[in-house]
């Protein structure tokens, strides 16, 4: 049908004949000649059809925007004038013999050279995805994956399967949960990890495992997450923790460097979870951002003002200071609008510092808190901030984890609004997790990572006599201050399995029902193992340039979870309800 791709004509083919489909990009009328762009994948060439071919010009009278057609015809050099430096076959037409019309057109509810709205684009998702910017994006994923498969399985990885009618492995998220017909009352739970299958082809004996897997979480609506997404999960047997790192730290540089030629810093730089909250104010920090938290509890500690000197005395307590440089260039309103910002992350108020002219002392400053500091106060802070005429001293006191919380999302803005997020590469690992978070409104110990991450130390009594300093033997892998990975090494013996299941709350009983076939499996030998897994989406959506992971994937759902092309969810008929032994009772329709 096709000898050529339309993007690929040039001048070489000169005096040759081409077959070549595509869809028409526009038809122009220059009196008497016709004028087709024709597209595909690879880009678009120049047709021409002139009088003279009566049944070729006259297949062409009615062609639109995007008919589908199939072109038989000779290429030719264009006239000096008529050559087009913007496109790759600028430098030639086909003069066509034939055209054949595969298909007509009914008028688009958009221009492929526009950017539609998102309901608009997903509800015409085929028409969306035949934009040049969505093919290159859908083939730069391809390759990305390809490079991927390549590099493991090059390294002794078996590419493996696991099932997605399954049970739940809890990561934190709801289950999808798939009634079964064929016995009623009992569901299987679609995967939020394939974390327990892939454990277990270690106990089998795999030694190195990947898949590049779906999965599923129900989770609340937040902007860009997916109810379904893809990650690349690995694992691997008789390894510590810099096994795996340093493995998949030569793959994260390679698929770089082959899908999009960008050279990643060799070695990654590796922080404490400890020393990113210190820092950063967060566990995955954009360290192209020069911008740092300062601890300045010790010169406030000694002050009247409760609001710092409080947190400052309190272990719990965190008081610090962004110095946002050459910030007192920025207005009064984008200062004050700094403070219902950091509201959304947990602060009561945000206290600032603006430093008009050093050299003046007070008189140099402007600032709401000035007056509640003493001197020490004021050049202890000034000090430890390197602070300058023309900076911008930004306050966080309060609890630990709330104070590093809106500090680190400052950090963020105050970086993007000074202009000073440097453009490069930042990739970083983050060790040294704690183990377990207090949640403080179940009462309990939950896991930061999943119940199979094992802890730092190997004896369980030591574990179970204080948990809340445990570190665990987790790690992620953060670009640009995205999570682009995590994983850890895993427990590999059922008493400490067994253990932290007791720390978690989850009872001997509870275990067994959902966990027995785990715990079962690790009394066999069981190899020391660990693994981890990107999220392939993210890691799209960070090569394509774009902050949309929907924008990385063939067909996603809103943020809603819905489906516009589709209109999945949708109700079933009763009968098929009947069928899995499902009722549904909702009280009143939800209006949509
Ligand atoms: N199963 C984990 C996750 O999905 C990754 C891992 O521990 O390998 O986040």
């Amino acid at each position: 049908m096709r000898t050529h791709y339309c993007g690929a004509v040039n001048e070489q083919l000169q005096d040759k004949q081409v077959n070549l489909c595509g869809w028409a990009d526009s038809r122009r009328d220059h009196g008497g000649v016709i004028f087709i762009d024709l597209r595909d994948h690879e880009g678009i060439v120049q047709v021409v059809i002139e009088p003279e071919n009566a049944a070729a010009f006259a297949a062409s009278a009615n062609v639109k925007y995007e008919y589908c057609l199939r072109i038989t015809g000779t290429v030719r050099a264009r006239p000096a004038a008529m050559v087009n430096d913007k496109l790759a076959s600028g430098k030639i037409e086909v003069v066509a013999s034939e055209v054949e019309v595969l298909n007509a057109s009914a008028p688009l509810p958009f221009m492929l050279n526009e950017q539609p709205n998102e309901e608009i684009r997903l509800r015409y998702r085929y028409l969306d995805i035949r934009r040049p910017a969505m093919q290159r994006i859908m083939r730069m994923r391809t390759r990305l994956t390809q490079s991927i498969r390549s590099y493991l399985d090059t390294r002794g990885f078996q590419d493996m399967e696991t099932p997605i009618l399954t049970k739940a492995t809890p990561e934190g998220a709801r289950d999808y949960l798939v009634p079964s017909r064929v016995n009623p009352g009992q569901f299987y739970a679609l995967p939020q990890s394939p974390q327990l299958f892939k454990q277990l082809l270690m106990m089998a004996g795999m030694d190195r495992y990947y898949q590049i897997a779906r999965c599923f979480r129900d989770e609340d609506l937040r902007a860009d997450r997916q109810p379904e997404f893809t990650q690349l999960d690995i694992e691997m047997a008789f390894v510590r923790e810099r096994d795996v790192q340093d493995l998949v730290e030569g793959m994260v540089r390679h698929i770089f460097q082959e899908v999009v030629q960008i050279e990643l810093p060799q070695p990654f730089v590796r922080m404490t979870y400890a020393e990113a909250m210190r820092r950063f104010g967060s566990d995955k920090p954009d360290l192209r951002n020069p911008l740092e938290l300062i601890d300045v509890a010790e010169h406030v500690k000694h002050v009247e003002f409760k609001v710092l000197s409080a947190p400052a005395s309190d272990p719990a307590g965190r008081v610090c200071v962004l110095n946002g440089k050459g910030g007192a260039k920025l207005s009064r309103k984008q200062i004050d609008d700094y403070a219902p910002f950091v509201a959304k992350y947990g602060a009561k108020g945000l206290a600032w510092i603006r430093v008009d002219d050093l050299a003046k002392g007070r008189e140099g400053l402007t600032s709401p808190i000035v007056k509640f500091l003493d001197d020490a106060a004021l050049e202890g802070i000034f000090k430890a901030t390197h602070a300058e005429t023309g900076d911008l001293l930004f306050f966080g006191a309060g609890s630990y984890q709330t104070v590093s919380d809106y500090m680190g999302a400052l950090r963020l803005k105050v970086g993007k609004d000074l202009a000073i997020t440097q453009d490069t590469w930042a990739p970083l690992w983050v060790v040294d997790f704690p183990m377990f978070d207090f949640d403080a409104d179940g009462g309990r110990w939950v896991s930061l990572h999943h119940p199979f991450t094992a802890p730092s130390v190997d004896s369980v009594e030591q574990l179970k006599a204080d948990p809340g300093p445990a570190l665990s033997r987790g790690y992620d892998c953060v670009l640009n201050g995205s999570e682009i990975g995590g994983g850890s090494i895993r427990i590999h013996r059922p008493e400490m399995q067994s253990a932290v299941f007791d720390l978690l709350g989850i009872s001997a009983e509870e275990a067994q029902i959902k966990f027995g076939f785990l715990l079962d499996a690790l009394k066999f030998g069981c190899p020391p193992h660990g693994g981890i897994a990107f999220g392939i989406d993210r890691i799209a959506a960070i090569m394509a340039g774009t902050d949309s992971i929907r924008d990385v994937i063939t067909f996603p759902k809103t943020a809603s979870a819905q489906c516009p092309l589709t209109s999945a969810p949708s109700e079933v008929p009763a009968k098929q309800l009947q069928e899995i032994s499902v009722k549904v009772s909702i009280a009143e329709k939800v209006a949509r």
